[in-house]
């Protein structure tokens, strides 16, 4: 068993790599005879631990091919390698260390799972990942024929793309249709896979620990895999369809028709009991202002959790991907991943570009206002103290004068007393020595 223990020298040598992302180092420093992968530091910590922390993730998926265990747990406070990760905020290290088998479950020395630690740091993303896990093997069972199947009721060469869109955080139609597009082999087999996703479905919702949130989403993703294929059939393509999925309605640009089809899935949704759907159909039916809560938000927090997508000013008008990087140049109100999502997007984004301008030079001249006001509060502020200072500063040389002043007043008296003793002491002593002689004379 591994001990916590103070490092050799190149042990501590692979943590440095580690820490610069040096992966040729970590390779070639493992290769020490008798080192081993899983050493511990005087904290507990693996290497793996130490690579899911930085989000390394290139080292990552080194030491868990070397045999790295994931699920190590030595650490002082309990924390695993999913932990790291999760704390590291990058998903695609969080879905590795849970690919390789790590437990979700487990909890640190205070309680907490790897997800609540994240959700604790604000690290929604992971969150997601962690609670929307379906690892690689999930569809193992599918690829193979099973009983009397003469043929597996999935190709095995579709099994890595489907794992990959069923780890799909982003509910936006349009993201799944870009997928679709770019993975035409689903669509080629869109009733397999369609039927399959049914089958996720109904075992998740009868699973001993029923997942509502696994059974919406296979649901869902079966509804737009049908819908796609149809559409693929007829046309061989969805340029089409995502135009029309893109489109948004007049008045406001509100994208109706995925909202439609949201909404048709939830309908057709086999388990009209869940809990989870139910939640949704109320707030559905309760709509707060205008057009908010979107279907697609709704659907997103039910299946990534409450505050996934809290930002959704940041996120791509189009396809609703995270931290979209790319504004509209003319309005500067509206992102999008690249310009084939603004592209995709003018034809409604013409309708209100130019209110948007305006409404954005209103939003910065506000905002210059707002700063200017600031600084001159701050201005007013800094006078004010400068003022107090200068007050507080003659005050305290008034305050010194006066003392000098007592002080000079308190010396003479005392001065005064003293030559006066003085004074009196010669007198004294005079008066002493006359007396002296005196007395001596008689
Ligand atoms: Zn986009
Ligand atoms: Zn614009």
């Amino acid at each position: 068993m591994a001990q916590k223990k103070e490092m050799s020298g190149t042990e501590r040598r692979v943590i440095e790599a580690i820490v610069d992302d040096n992966l040729s180092e970590v390779q070639a420093l493992l290769l020490e005879p008798g080192l081993g992968v899983d050493f511990l530091d005087d904290t507990g910590m693996t290497p793996l631990q130490h690579a899911a922390f930085r989000a390394r993730r290139e080292i990552c998926r080194f030491l868990l091919a070397s045999g790295s265990d994931v699920n190590s747990n030595y650490h002082d406070n309990g924390y695993t390698a999913l932990m790291f990760a999760a704390l590291s905020g990058n998903v695609e290290v969080t879905r590795m260390m849970l690919d390789a088998g790590a437990n979700p479950d487990h909890t640190n020395s205070v309680g907490r799972t790897a997800a609540q630690m994240a959700a604790f740091v604000g690290q929604h993303q992971c969150v997601a990942a962690i609670n929307n896990f379906f690892p690689s093997s999930g569809l193992d069972i599918y690829t193979k024929p099973q009983g009397l199947e003469k043929e597996p009721r999935l190709p095995q060469h579709l099994a890595p793309v489907l794992v990959k869109m069923i780890n799909m955080s982003n509910m936006n139609p349009v993201r799944i249709a870009y997928f679709l597009q770019d993975h035409k082999e689903i669509l080629e087999n869109s009733k397999k896979v369609s039927r399959v996703f049914d089958t996720l479905c109904e075992k998740a919702m009868k699973a001993r620990d029923t997942s509502d949130i696994m059974a919406l989403k296979t649901h869902y993703f079966a509804t737009i895999i049908r819908r796609a294929s149809k559409v693929y059939e007829e046309k061989q393509n969805l340029d089409g369809w995502i135009k029309s999925l893109v489109r948004g309605r007049e008045s406001d640009g509100f994208p109706e028709l995925q909202d439609k089809l949201i909404k048709q899935s939830l309908k057709e949704f086999p388990y009209p009991e869940s809990e989870l759907l139910q939640q949704m159909v109320h707030n559905l039916a309760n709509p707060r202002l205008g057009t908010h809560p979107s279907a697609v938000v709704l659907l997103s927090q039910a299946i990534n959790g409450q505050r996934y997508g809290a930002n959704e000013e940041e996120d791509c008008t189009t396809c609703g991907q995270m931290r979209a990087e790319k504004k509209c140049s003319a309005c500067k109100m509206v992102r999008y991943c690249d310009a084939y999502c603004q592209k995709l997007h003018w034809s409604t984004h013409k309708m209100f570009c130019k209110d948007l301008a305006v409404k954005h030079q209103k939003i910065q001249e506000q905002k210059q206002r707002e700063h200017d006001e600031e600084a001159k509060h701050l201005a007013e502020i800094e006078a004010q103290k400068r003022q107090g200072e200068d007050e507080e500063l003659n005050q305290k040389m008034e305050d010194t004068h006066i003392k000098d002043k007592n002080d000079a007043e308190t010396s003479t008296l005392n001065g005064e007393s003293e030559a006066e003793w003085n004074r009196k002491v010669v007198q004294d002593a005079s008066q002493l020595q006359s007396l002296t002689q005196a007395t001596v004379e008689t």
